[in-house]
């Protein structure tokens, strides 16, 4: 059984970033910047938030967190996306979900600059993916492609099943799995709630890549020997002895599922960092694209 080990992988990939960094920003030319937006202090967004200005460091790029109440307005926060949209300074942006409930997500999505848009939710580059065009594609979705390709996953012909088709990560990567690309090629199936026969979807999956948000739903004798399990979900469940009283699980048990799989990514140290590797190397394509 193969590890997929997105701890592992972001170092080198990172690595390779901070090389090409480097090596272009020689002389007086300033290196990429990435602006990330928050509202309120959901400790799980500023965790993230943490994370992605933490792996701008590790790589040499520039950063600026811009935070902000809960209770700013969507106006407030229109305002703030119009300047960075403007700023030559910044390559490109987040705005951290999730946002408060009184912001409409969808305004926010439609007023970032597609140039600047490296979470890739902006109709214009979700379009561009689906039509197989440039585009920057949905971070999570995009640093799973780059697990399967790093790790040589083959999917040509492969049945590959998601469970869950939320917008920042089912529906994209089941269009990305269904490209003809490689890593792609594969016959995809989108499961969610609606959905009868999970089980015999889950058990025909050569590929699963689960992204429900329920800590372990898939089990053990939910697949089939040999499959490949990819596991987006980050849940946080009690844990009397974990040192903070609780800890972060995947939608898959691993430790059943791992007695089948023939390569499965961890909860945590998996899908969570090639997600923010992903978001760093569409900083990166922004950064080139835009200036030079
Ligand atoms: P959403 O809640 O937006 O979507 C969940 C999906 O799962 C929906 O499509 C829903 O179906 C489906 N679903 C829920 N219950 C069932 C069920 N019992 N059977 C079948 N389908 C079901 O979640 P996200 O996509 O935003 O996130 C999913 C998980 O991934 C979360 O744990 C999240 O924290 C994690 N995540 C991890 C990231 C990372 O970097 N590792 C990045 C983003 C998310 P329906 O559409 O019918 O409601």
């Amino acid at each position: 059984m193969i590890l997929l080990d997105g701890n592992q992988l972001s170092k080198t990939i990172r690595k390779e970033i901070s090389d090409k960094v480097r090596n272009f920003c020689q002389t007086d030319i300033r290196p990429p910047h990435l602006a990330a937006v928050l509202l309120g202090d959901n400790p799980a967004s500023e965790a993230y938030v943490r994370n992605k200005i933490k792996a701008c460091e590790e790589v040499g790029f520039a950063s600026t967190l811009i935070k902000k109440p809960a209770s700013t307005t969507e106006e407030e926060l229109l305002e703030i996306i119009y300047k960075l949209n403007t700023d030559n300074q910044i390559d490109g942006y987040i705005v951290q979900l999730p946002l408060p409930r009184h912001i409409n997500e969808d305004h926010v999505n439609l007023a970032i600059n597609p140039e600047k848009d490296v979470d890739g939710f902006h109709p214009n580059n979700f379009g561009r993916m689906a039509l197989g065009l440039p585009a920057f594609h949905p971070a999570t979705p995009a640093g799973i492609m780059m697990m399967l390709d790093r790790y040589g996953i083959e999917t040509e012909g492969k049945h590959c099943v998601v469970l869950g088709r939320s917008n920042i990560v089912g529906t994209p990567i089941s269009l990305l799995m269904s490209k003809k690309t490689k890593p792609g090629n594969a016959t995809v199936s989108i499961v969610h709630s609606r959905s009868e026969n999970l089980i015999g979807f889950t058990r025909s999956a050569d590929i699963l890549i689960a992204a429900l948000g329920i800590p372990f739903f898939v089990k053990e004798d939910m697949v089939k020997s040999g499959v490949v399990v990819i596991d987006v979900g980050i849940n946080r469940i009690q844990d009397p002895s974990a040192p903070k009283g609780s800890r972060l699980v995947g939608d898959v048990d691993f430790d059943g599922v791992s007695r089948k799989a023939s390569a499965i990514t961890p909860v945590p140290g998996g899908v969570g960092p090639m997600t923010i590797t992903a978001l760093i190397s569409n900083t990166w394509d922004a950064y080139k694209r835009k200036q030079f």
